[in-house]
Formats: C-alpha cells, sequence, structure tokens
C-alpha cells in the first residue's frame, strides 16, 4: 500500500542524498558503465539518474514498484552472500510515495515509459528509448511536508549529495559518473579505472599528486588505497573513504584506526584525505543491520583495525 510505502520511505528516504544513492545502487546494479546525475535546486526540485545499463524489461517495471519486488534474490542462502547493493526491493516504491518518478528503460528492444505519482501508476506506454534507464524524480517530499521541514540548507543538502556521489565513485573507478548542479559540473570521472585519475576528478589533480599508495595484508583482510601527505589535510574525517568489498561503509572503528596509524605526523584537529579499499570473506560482514546499508558489523574488527593502522603507519 501507499502508505506501508511511506512508512519505508521513511527510513530508506531521508533526504535528496538517499534519493540520489538508491537510484545510482541500481544503476551499478543493472551493469552500467556510465551513469550521469543531474539534480536541481539540491535535488528538491530534480534528480535524474541516466544509465547505459540493463533496463528492465517492459513486464516487469511495474513490479519494480511494488514493495519487496527485488530481482537481486531468488534463494533465501543468496542473503549470506550479497553482491548487489539493492536487495530489499523498497528504493523505488518508497521514492515513488513520496514524489512524482518517471521510469523510461530498455533493454535494447522497444522501451518503456512509467509515470508514477505519489505511489500511483498514472501511465504506462511504450517509449522510444537506448538501452539503459533513466529515472527523473521531480517534486520530492512534496506531499510530505513534514519531511520536508527536517531538510537542511540547500547547501548542506547539495554537499550530501555530492559526499555520497563521490564516494560511490570512488567505489568504482570502472564507471563513469558525473554529477551536474544547476546546470554546473562538480565532478566527472573516466570510468578508465584508475583510482588515483578518480581521486583527481574529485578532488582535483593538485590533490591527487599528493596521494601515497598503500597496501597491507593478513589472512584474513587485504587493504590498499591511497592517503594524503601529512601537507594535505583537512579540518574534518569526511573525507576519509572507507570500502569493503567494494561498497562504502561508515565505520567509525576503522577510521579511528587510519588516523591513529598517521600518529604524530597530524596536527590535533587534521585529517587525511584517504581512500581505503579492505577486501574479505563476505561471510564475515554482516551488511543487513540497516535499510541503508552503510553501518555493517565485521568480525574480527579489532584485528582488521590492527592491520590499517599498522599499515598507515608503515607506509
Ligand atoms: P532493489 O534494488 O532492492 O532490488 P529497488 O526498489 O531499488 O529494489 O528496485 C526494484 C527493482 O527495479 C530492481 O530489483 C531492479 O530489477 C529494477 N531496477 C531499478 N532500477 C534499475 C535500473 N537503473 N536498471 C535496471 N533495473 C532497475
Ligand atoms: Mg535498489
Amino acid at each position: 500500500s501507499v502508505l506501508a510505502d511511506q512508512i519505508a520511505a521513511g527510513e530508506v528516504v531521508e533526504r535528496p542524498a538517499s534519493v540520489v544513492k538508491e537510484l545510482v545502487e541500481n544503476a551499478i546494479d543493472a551493469h552500467s558503465t556510465q551513469i550521469d546525475i543531474t539534480v536541481e535546486e539540491s535535488g528538491l526540485k530534480r534528480i535524474s539518474v541516466v544509465d547505459d545499463g540493463d533496463g528492465i524489461p517492459d513486464e516487469d517495471t511495474e513490479m519494480a514498484f511494488k514493495r519487496h519486488a527485488t530481482s537481486k534474490i531468488t534463494d533465501r542462502k543468496d542473503l549470506f552472500k550479497i553482491k548487489s547493493l539493492g536487495f530489499r526491493g523498497e528504493a523505488l516504491p518508497s521514492i515513488a510515495s513520496v514524489a512524482d518518478v518517471t521510469l523510461t528503460t530498455s533493454t535494447g528492444t522497444v522501451g518503456t515509459l512509467i509515470h508514477n505519482v505519489g505511489g500511483h501508476i498514472v501511465t504506462h506506454t511504450p517509449a522510444a528509448s537506448r538501452k539503459g534507464t533513466d529515472v527523473t524524480v521531480k517534486d520530492l517530499f512534496g506531499n510530505v511536508p513534514a519531511r520536508l521541514k527536517y531538510l537542511k540548507s540547500p547547501t548542506t543538502e547539495l554537499s550530501k549529495i555530492t559526499d555520497i556521489v563521490n564516494r560511490i565513485a570512488l567505489s568504482y573507478p570502472n564507471i563513469a559518473f558525473s554529477l551536474v548542479h544547476n546546470g554546473r559540473e562538480l565532478m566527472r570521472t573516466s570510468g578508465r579505472g584508475d583510482l588515483q585519475q578518480v581521486i583527481a576528478g574529485i578532488y582535483g589533480v593538485q590533490s591527487a599528486r599528493k596521494m601515497v599508495a598503500i597496501a597491507g595484508e593478513n589472512p584474513d583482510f587485504k587493504v590498499s588505497g591511497y592517503v594524503s601527505l601529512p601537507e594535505l589535510t583537512r579540518a574534518s574525517r569526511q573525507y576519509i573513504s572507507i570500502l569493503l568489498n567494494g561498497r562504502y561503509i561508515h565505520n567509525f572503528q576503522l577510521s579511528k584506526a587510519l588516523i591513529a596509524g598517521y600518529g604524530s605526523k597530524l596536527m590535533v584537529g587534521r585529517y587525511p584525505i584517504a581512500v581505503l579499499a579492505i577486501t574479505m570473506d563476505p561471510l564475515l560482514v554482516d551488511v543487513n543491520v540497516h535499510p541503508t546499508k552503510q553501518e555493517v558489523r565485521i568480525s574480527q574488527e579489532p584485528e582488521l583495525s590492527q592491520l590499517i593502522e599498522k599499515t598507515i603507519f608503515d607506509r
């Protein structure tokens, strides 16, 4: 029901940046190589995510707007070795229940256009479209004034969008991303697979030159990535990105370990720019902790923290 979708939306779509995240993750799950994000008025007026991925077959398009209609898990056991980013089938119905959503999609043959307003499909027509998907979300939270009141300033909401797009781009150097806000390009990556190039596309070429490669491993974990030289620091931890098996995560202990590895090289209140990619057995991670999947539980977290601290220290 629309009401159930709106309740789920309270968890999944907190703000414009959550919509961007969910739509981009869907594009990634659909094997896209190029993902272009266009935003107007910090996402409240419009968010468009256009990809060149698999597309949705016409007969599945209406299902995609139904709760728990995920196409990504066919077996209960799959829950324990999740490879795709989405698996709850909540994002599209949740977003549609609090906005005006137009989905244009094609698997390469005939395309489909679906217009969904406030959780109800009002149009379903054939559309000529190239292979891939365009999801355009307008008037976000237009029917939930209470939610609008909780949002921060347009500048803050936009910075949350940039932050999320940057982190995703860092996680997928093989995908070309672009982000445009009110007609201005904020970032662009080439998709050529080079992490340092992605860093340049986000933080600028000058900063990318001041990043040092790091690598370390023990029998359970492998860590690699880049950290900035002590001359290039920021006043916030926000520039530390941690990727776990290709998925960016929030983990206070792990970023603390990274900062500790820096030790005396850092001034008080200064933090490095860092991208740390961790590879480990997916069975040792529990991603199913929170609907937005950024919080994860890791068994042997202390060992991992030690490895990170040592790898940064030894660099
Ligand atoms: P989930 O990602 O958890 O499966 P969503 O609500 O985000 O659920 O999406 C529902 C379904 O719609 C997906 O399982 C997928 O089949 C389809 N879908 C959504 N976005 C795209 C896209 N950009 N390309 C291809 N399929 C998509
Ligand atoms: Mg999804």
